[in-house]
Formats: C-alpha cells, structure tokens, sequence
C-alpha cells in the first residue's frame, strides 16, 4: 500500500524536493479543484468545470516545479478555462480509432504498432493528443492487454512495439517486467520502445531496479517528454543517467507549445540541456488539431522559422526533426524549413543558416 505523503508547503528551495516513493507522490497528487486552489491562486469554479470534462492531476514533485518557474510549467499542467472552447477540432483528429484492431493497438505504419499498456499518467498534460482518452477511470486490465498481446503475436509484420498510453511507467516493476518478458517472447518483435513523461513529470519512478528490469530485454529504446529546460532537475536528470548507463538509448519528443517553448531561446536552451544528459532531440511536434488545445497551438510558419533558429546555429545533435501527424491517420511527416529556393536545369539555388545563397550542381 503505498502511503499519502502531506502536500508540499508552497516555498521550496532550490532542489530541496523530498526523497519520496513515486507511488507516495502519485497518491498525493492534486486532482480536485479545491486541492490545487489551496496551493496555487486559480479560479475554482471554472477550473471545475474543465476537469469534469478532462481530468486534472498535478503531483506533489510537479507542483513543487510549477511553484518555482511559475508560467511555462503552470500552463501545461494546471486547466483554463479554454480547454472548452468549440471549435472545429475534433477528439481523435488521427483515427486512432479507426486504425484499432483490438483494444489498445494503433496499427497505422506496416513494420510497428503503438500498444496503449496504461491510461494514467504522473501529470494529465493539458495539450495532450490523447485527452479523449486519459485519466477516465477505466483502468486497463489483464484482458486487454492479454489481447494486444495476441493480435502482436499473430501479426508477423510487427518489428517494433512501441509502449504507450497514458503512460507505460506508471505500471509496476512486476507488470512491466511480465509484459516484456511476453513480448520478447515473440520471435518477429525486433525492438522495443518505450514512450514515457515520468522523466520529466514523475522522475522518481525511475529506480535502479526499474533500470534492471529494462536492461533485460533489449533492444529497448526509451523517449521521453520535456517541453521546458525548468523540467530537467537534478532529479529528472539522474532518472535518464539511470537508464543509460543501463545500456538504454533515450531520445526526446517535445511538443511545440504557445507560452510554454515557442521562442528560439527556449528552444536552444531545451536542446542543449537535453543533450548534455544524453537524450537525444527526436521529435519536435506541431500540435495536433485535437479538440481542446487550440490556444497550445504555434503556427507552422512560425515552427518552421524555430527550426531555422536550431539548425546550424548549434550542433546537428540538438536538432530534432519537426513533424505533423496528418489527419486521418496519414502518418507522420517532416516539414523543413525552404532551404532549397530555386530548382534550375542544372543547379539547385539554397540558402544557408546566415542567410547566404549557394549554387549547387543536381548531378
Ligand atoms: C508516431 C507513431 C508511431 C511511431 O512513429 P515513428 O516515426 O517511428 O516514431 C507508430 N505508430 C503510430 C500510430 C504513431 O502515431
Ligand atoms: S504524459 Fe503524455 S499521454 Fe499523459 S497526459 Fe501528458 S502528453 Fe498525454
């Protein structure tokens, strides 16, 4: 039983946060209007209103970020009212739905397939692409995961897994460890990768023996999720020290968000930090037109010119690519900044970081 730890008082200093369990700090998460406007000057009533529509979970270590940087970790966890304005985005732009087999399988690409293993999550994400989804109490049983196990095992064409949700961390050692071990069973699944916020959400749930089960059935690839630089603590960056000095590869996906990393200094920042703690920028996301996240949403041109400010400007091994997710179900695809602005018969016209024209043969 994992017990309830007393909410944090509101001034913390500087890295001061508690040594505590993360299945302490996921029971004393804030999940009510009432709990977080005792720590944080918000207005109750309509934050009410947008969790019974989206649920809300801040936990003690998130909250204790928020307290410190204030904004850009305030507005991805804490509702606003906008999360219900109408328009005309829709809950699951992606057919996620559509492109189900069976309960928790997204089976869009031909060699691999995302496996919803959890609907929790250590912090709900306002922005989040799967907000239809998440933090409704259903929680997700033996059957269904005993059935994507079986659709994965009759499906040949499957090379790689990717764990999803929610979030796949939020299971127990023993659940993640039997989930492995039955997924590496399969002959075909060549490759395992985990899709996990609690490195930057809920840093304490990575323990060295949670590393030791990973590190078991490999090749196993982690990407986590930071937005914000403020999110890599002391704390989120001994969690991805753990996991790579296990042997496990860790790569990033960041969201491109209004008022959170929409500035090339944030950016920059972001980046460097990530790859000074060897995890590596994999994706930076244009938002998805998913009903309820519209004020998150940057405009392309403006991603676009982001991109512009990363390449060249700093190493090549700061920069993610940028990516849409096409309506539909489409798939994935990288949008580039137009470096190439003029195509002759025999040459090529480009442009580099500084702004400076280049001929350069096709052939
Ligand atoms: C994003 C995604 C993947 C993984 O795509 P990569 O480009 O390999 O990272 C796989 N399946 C679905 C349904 C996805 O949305
Ligand atoms: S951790 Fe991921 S799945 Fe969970 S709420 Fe945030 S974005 Fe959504």
């Amino acid at each position: 039983m994992a017990k309830t730890i007393a909410l944090l008082p509101t001034a913390l200093s500087n890295n001061s946060f508690p040594d505590t369990d993360w299945q302490a700090l996921m029971a004393g998460s804030l999940r009510s209007a009432d709990q977080l406007a005792a720590h944080l000057p918000v207005a109750r009533a309509a934050i009410e209103q947008v969790i019974a529509r989206y649920p809300m979970r801040i936990n003690p270590y998130f909250l204790s970020l928020v307290q410190r940087h204030g904004h850009p970790l305030q507005r991805q966890a804490v509702p606003c009212a906008e999360e219900l304005l109408v328009d005309d985005s829709q809950p699951d732009p992606l057919h996620e739905e559509q492109q189900s087999p069976v309960n928790g399988i997204i089976h869009r690409y031909p060699d691999r397939v995302v496996f919803l293993v959890s609907n929790r999550c250590a912090v709900y994400c306002r922005f989040c692409m799967r907000k239809r989804q998440v933090g409704h109490d259903t929680p997700i049983g033996w059957k269904a995961l005993q059935q994507g196990l079986d659709y994965i095992r009759a499906t040949a064409g499957i090379r790689e897994v990717i764990l999803s949700g929610g979030d796949p961390l939020l299971r127990t050692d023993e659940q993640l460890e039997w989930l492995l071990a039955n997924l590496r069973a399969i002959a075909h699944v060549e490759i395992i990768r985990i899709h996990s916020r609690v490195f930057s959400t809920l840093p304490q749930r990575i323990t060295p023996a949670l590393a030791a089960i990973l590190s078991r059935f490999g090749p196993l690839y982690v990407n986590t999720h930071f937005n914000h630089a403020a999110e890599i603590t002391p704390q989120a960056e001994h969690a991805c020290r753990l996991l790579v000095e296990a042997g496990i590869p860790m790569g990033c996906q960041t969201v491109l968000l209004r008022g959170v990393n929409d500035s090339p200094t944030v950016l920059q920042h972001l980046m460097r930090r990530l790859v000074a703690i060897r995890v590596r920028p994999y994706y930076l996301h244009q938002m998805d037109p998913v009903a309820g996240t519209a004020h998150f949403r940057v405009p392309i041109r403006q991603g676009l010119a982001l991109m512009q400010s990363l390449r060249g400007h700093m190493s090549g091994l700061c920069v993610p690519q940028y990516m849409i997710d096409l309506p539909g179900g489409g798939g994935k695809i990288p949008l580039l900044p137009g470096y190439v602005k003029e195509t002759g018969a025999k040459t090529i016209q480009v442009e580099n970081y500084r702004g400076e024209r280049f001929s350069y043969p096709l052939n």
